[in-house]
């Protein structure tokens, strides 16, 4: 079903200490304020217990940043998703641009720990999104096209029932450049048309977030657009009262 979810990425940042002093801030927070949207952490693998321990009793839900390719055994340094369900992760991102930036993680690699996530019932947070050079060459939809179709053309629906997809234009993460929201929509409702041509119920009942430089002042006006159904939130989801002002920002 398509659900409003604001995410927060952690990625390589926090301690123990920031994991559990975060975790009772927010839910001292949320005790005061419902919100109506999820909420989603992804902290760095160690500190996935704490968060969830931090959390427990709440409506909050724990995410990975990433996930092996492999089901198990020899691979030293990998986290496998069977791993990620006994600490109680919910979801999982795969296919962040830094990952494929700097891990090698293509499509194929992508395709493979989708299906390891999708194993262990874990709902895969598919990022996808173009480099600054591939909008400036004309070439935005048919990237993020190529990288939704990727994935649509090796699960079945049912399979796909708890994907959600993540457009993060790579020019905006991480810089403070954040897409306008009308680039937003526009690739948003191309996703959900790249989504139709396989299932016109899962163009409609998949989640599709934005991310990339989303702020408190910012995510208003983009969780309005039509097709934008919240935010995968990196710098800003470290910050306590940020992360919850971008929760509130649904109208
Ligand atoms: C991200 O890491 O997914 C992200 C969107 O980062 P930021 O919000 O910092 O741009």
């Amino acid at each position: 079903m398509r659900r409003k979810i604001v995410a927060g990425n952690w990625k390589m940042n926090g301690d123990k200490s920031f994991a559990s002093s975060f975790s009772s801030e927010f839910q001292k927070k949320l005790s005061g304020v419902p919100l109506n949207c999820d909420v989603i952490i992804a902290p760095p693998a160690p500190l996935l217990s704490i968060v969830s321990d931090g959390f427990e009793g709440s409506e909050v839900s724990l995410s990975a940043q990433n996930v092996a390719a492999y089901e198990g055994g020899a691979y030293t340094g990998e986290v496998s998703a069977s791993i990620l369900q006994d600490f109680g992760c919910a979801y999982s991102l795969v296919g962040h641009s830094e990952r494929r930036a700097l891990f090698g993680d293509t499509d194929e690699v992508v395709a493979e720990k989708i299906g390891q996530l999708l194993m262990q019932g874990i709902a895969p947070i598919l990022c996808v999104g173009e480099t600054l050079d591939e909008r400036d060459a004309g070439k935005a939809k048919d990237v993020v096209g190529e990288q939704v179709a990727y994935i649509l053309d090796r699960f079945s629906e049912s399979q796909l029932e708890s994907l959600v997809v993540a457009y993060e234009p790579v020019w905006a993460i991480g810089t403070g450049r954040t897409a306008s929201p009308e680039q937003a929509q526009a690739m948003h409702a191309y996703i959900r048309a790249v989504l139709s041509t396989y299932s016109v119920d899962m163009a409609q009942s998949v989640t599709v977030l934005y991310g990339g430089s989303v702020n408190s002042k910012t995510a208003q006006e983009l969780f309005a657009q039509q097709d934008i159904d919240g935010g995968l939130v990196g710098g800003a989801s470290l910050k306590v009262d940020e992360f919850f002002a971008i929760c509130q920002s649904f109208g």
